[in-house]
């Protein structure tokens, strides 16, 4: 798995102070996507190595890693999670699948946001939006899409 940049940000992560990583490889080619770089499978490798430098470059300043994508190799996203959760910050996940893979366990997460995007309904700032974005608590998902919106 490999990612093309990664951002320091606010708003993606409601209440967080995020280490946000692009993810490249997306299988999902959303109609009107934002990113469409980020369907080729470019970049550089993440691997528990690179991820562990990147949380150190941060430490102190951000309270959470979400990762942007990553559809296409599940069990690395799983395994990368787990080491963010080792490195003591919180875990975030943008799937642009349609619903949580089942595959996926839910408990290793804090947030998730899932869904497609769709350009007739916006994304998540949208009030029409498909995409929902949750708050996992004690491995329930408890929607707070509308934090978006205010
Ligand atoms: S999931 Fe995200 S990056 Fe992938 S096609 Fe959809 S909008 Fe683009």
């Amino acid at each position: 798995m490999k990612y093309c940049s990664f951002d320091i940000v606010f708003q993606e992560v409601p209440g967080e102070i995020t280490l946000a990583l692009n993810i490249t490889n997306c299988p999902i080619h959303c109609k009107g996507c934002h990113s469409p770089h980020l369907w080729e499978d470019a970049g550089e490798v993440l691997d528990e190595e690179e991820l562990r430098r990147l949380i150190d470059l941060y430490r102190g300043e951000v309270t959470c890693v979400c990762f942007m994508g990553g559809d296409a190799d599940l069990k690395t996203i799983e395994s990368l999670c787990r080491v963010a959760r080792e490195e003591g910050v919180k875990t975030a996940w943008y799937t642009g699948r349609q619903a949580f893979p089942q595959s996926m366990p839910i408990e290793i997460w804090d947030y998730v946001k899932v869904g497609p995007y769709d350009e007739d309904l916006g994304g998540l700032r949208s009030r029409k939006t498909n995409q929902r974005f949750y708050r996992i608590e004690q491995g329930k998902m408890v929607d707070i899409t509308e934090r978006f919106w205010r």
